[in-house]
């Protein structure tokens, strides 16, 4: 780690026209302030359907600093940042959501935590500003995923934070096609903190995140690193053996002793019958259930075999000039992109 390293930002851009030349401009400042320059922000944009391209292009066209790479369609805000993470060429790795809820001017604050020899300083939100639906929700995602997970991923951080360069390199070749990127980041090791910083309002614009993109990150979050909910089917079934060994157990008695030597609320019930309904839906619901859990884990296994990359590179513009990347896809375990792209990628 060197004490003054080149910084790159990492930004997912989708459909951020409002905010782009406030970010920009809060980016570079931010960046111009800190020694070890010149330093350089990739901006990946996810296929947005409004002029953000055009604006970054634009920029890009104009500061060499800037780094443009943009999707053949929407492929989602980790896949942008994982692409992004096959651009950097910095010495360490600043990853940044594009709508300025991260301040970039918190990033000097990331830098001097990470100059005192961390491999990872996370920003851990506080004062969240989303409303309090949104916030609950978050703070249950969490906890859950806190105690569910394998790893001990840290409460209420998300992507903004500062890496070094090995374990971007990691992150780059993990080849996990459901990436979450903050689990994976925390996975690595090394030595690792948390710093925390507030989250402001977003800059301008509605939220890109639906509630189905929303929920697909935070499954990706817990069945990418939990094995629990695949126990809990264990549990949960050794449990209702255990019942339906007792109710058994109990039916044999019932049918063996006279009826007038059974306690009196069994001898007015017709007998059974209730108890079959509620044991044949109930365990009905519960395999069901557990189904649909082993279905998650076997679909996953299903996107992992069938090894499709996760996004897909239309253009790139860099040093002032845009080229058509041949190879436009990478699978996590192909060389990386440092230093001016491959050979083939520098034909256009
Ligand atoms: N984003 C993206 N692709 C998507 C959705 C979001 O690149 O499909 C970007 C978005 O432009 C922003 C960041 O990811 O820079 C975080 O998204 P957003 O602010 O909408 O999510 P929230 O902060 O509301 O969870
Ligand atoms: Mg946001």
């Amino acid at each position: 780690m060197t004490a003054t390293p080149k910084l790159s930002v990492a930004i997912p851009v989708y459909n951020e026209q409002e905010v782009i030349p406030e970010l920009l401009r809060r980016v570079t400042s931010a960046l111009d302030t800190l020694p070890g320059g010149p330093h350089q922000v990739v901006l990946v944009d996810d296929g947005s359907s409004d002029n953000s391209l055009e604006i970054l292009q634009q920029a890009a066209s104009e500061d060499e600093r800037l780094v443009v790479v943009s999707f053949s369609r929407n492929f989602g805000q980790q896949p942008a940042y994982a692409a992004a993470l096959e651009y950097v060429e910095g010495d360490a790795v600043i990853m940044m959501d594009g709508d300025l809820q991260d301040p970039p001017e918190q990033i000097a604050a990331l830098l001097q935590k990470y100059n005192e020899g961390y491999d990872v300083v996370y920003a851990i939100r506080v004062n969240r500003k989303e409303n309090f639906v949104k916030r609950i929700c978050y703070n249950v995602f969490y906890r859950v995923i806190q105690r569910l997970s394998s790893t001990p991923l840290p409460r209420d951080s998300g992507d903004f934070s500062i890496i070094s360069r090995r374990v971007v390199n990691l992150l780059v070749h993990d080849a996990d096609r459901h990436r979450y990127l903050r689990g994976i980041r925390s996975w690595v090791g090394f030595k690792q903190t948390g710093l925390e910083v507030e989250r402001n309002e977003r800059n301008a614009g509605e939220t890109k995140y639906t509630l189905r993109k929303l929920l697909r990150l935070a499954s990706d979050g817990i069945f990418s690193f939990s094995l629990i909910p695949l126990r809990l089917a264990t549990l949960i079934g050794s449990l209702s053996v255990i019942v339906a060994l007792l109710l058994a157990a109990f039916a044999v008695y019932a049918k063996l002793t006279p009826i007038d030597k059974l306690p009196g609320f069994i001898q007015e019930i017709p007998p059974g019958f209730t108890a079959l309904i509620v044991a044949i839906s109930f365990f009905a619901g519960v395999q069901l259930m557990f189904l649909g859990v082993v279905g998650e884990y076997v679909g996953r296994v299903f996107e992992e075999v069938k090894g499709r990359p996760s996004f897909i590179v239309d253009q790139v513009i860099r040093n002032k000039t845009q080229w058509t990347p041949n190879t436009p896809t990478h699978t996590g375990n192909s060389t990386n992109t440092i230093g001016g792209g491959k050979a083939d990628e520098l034909t256009s």
